[in-house]
């Protein structure tokens, strides 16, 4: 079985349906709720556990009910939890999301803990990360706990996969030292300048991150699937799966975990695009983030 590190953010959803959003200054009723586990850290940490990886996460969350309930979730999912910190000071992270009738949303994301999360936080965790088959990153938490588990897994020869996501600004010099870089659309672009509309601009997107040290890049396109490019000037289309999609948040967590579970079992990467591609396409037949990830015997049923 592939180990897995993941250094990363955890946040409790908190979703509320309404009507309409509310304007400025407007108060709605709305109804049902539903709260559950979220975070891009946490929502790749359990697409690779439920893969069936042995699955680290290095996260932070307050000492509070969230923190506790979110306690409770990694020891669900298996995860080895001996480097989720407790903050005595920041509350655990929240999303406030509201989802109206036409399924457009307001997300307001609070990191809290995780947020603050530090270099020492994650050199706690070397000797796992050394053993992992891979370190898995997003851009959620504090750039300073970034680059100290991107440093610790380039010392120790453990492949990086960085999910730049959100689109945010964050040091270019980075990107030498990613083995897989997994953006989207929206993420290729705010990183190259370059608009993905077809294969030839997904290729000149790949080919400016390669240019900048990125070894193997997979831009994820939703439902047409993805663009993979591991030397410049050379990569191809991979179809996705066809399903009937209820709900497509996460899409792009689920396909990160599923992938980086199927590379650190020492698939080859096409093999490892179709893994994770079909790990999405399951999560998207089902509503919620972290709670739609499918587990093993799900995804083996569906590859069948
Ligand atoms: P993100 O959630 O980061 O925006 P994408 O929307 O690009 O990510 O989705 C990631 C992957 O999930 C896609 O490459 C595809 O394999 C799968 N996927 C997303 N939407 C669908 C869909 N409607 N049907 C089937 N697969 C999907």
């Amino acid at each position: 079985m592939g180990r897995i590190t993941v250094v990363g953010s955890y946040v409790v959803d908190l979703m509320s349906r309404t009507p309409q959003l509310p304007k400025p200054g407007e108060t709605v009723l709305g109804g049902p709720f539903q709260m559950g586990p979220g975070g891009k850290g946490g929502n790749q940490a359990t697409a690779a556990a439920r893969s069936g990886s042995d699955v680290a996460f290095v996260t932070k969350v307050g000492d509070d009910v969230f923190g506790k309930e979110a306690i409770k979730h990694f020891e669900r999912e298996g995860f080895n939890i001996q480097f989720v910190h407790r903050s005595k000071t920041e509350a655990t992270g929240t999303a406030l999301i509201a989802v109206d009738d036409q399924g457009e949303n307001d997300i307001v994301i609070a990191p809290g803990a995780c947020g603050t999360m530090t270099r020492s936080d994650v050199l706690k965790a070397e000797e796992e990360i050394k053993r992992s088959q891979m370190v898995m990153l997003q851009l959620e938490i504090s750039f300073e706990a970034i680059e100290a588990a991107i440093k610790k897994a380039v010392h120790h020869q453990v492949p990086v996969l960085l999910n730049p996501a959100p689109c945010v600004d964050f040091p270019q010099e980075w990107l030498k030292y990613i083995t897989y870089a997994t953006p989207n659309e929206t993420e290729a672009l705010g990183l190259t300048g370059v608009e993905v509309t077809d294969a030839l601009s997904a290729q000149e997107a790949a080919d400016v991150l390669h240019e900048k040290g990125v070894k193997t890049v997979v831009i994820t396109l939703g439902k047409q699937g993805v663009f993979l490019s591991k030397e410049a000037g050379k990569g191809a289309w991979m179809d996705g799966f066809s399903v009937k999609a209820m709900d497509t948040t996460g899409a792009g967590d689920a396909f990160n975990g599923g992938f980086a579970h199927a590379i650190g079992s020492g698939a080859p990467v096409e093999e490892a695009v179709q893994f994770g591609q079909a790990v999405a396409a399951l999560s998207v037949t089902k509503m919620g983030t972290a709670a739609s990830m499918p587990t093993q015997d799900e995804i083996k049923a569906f590859l069948k």
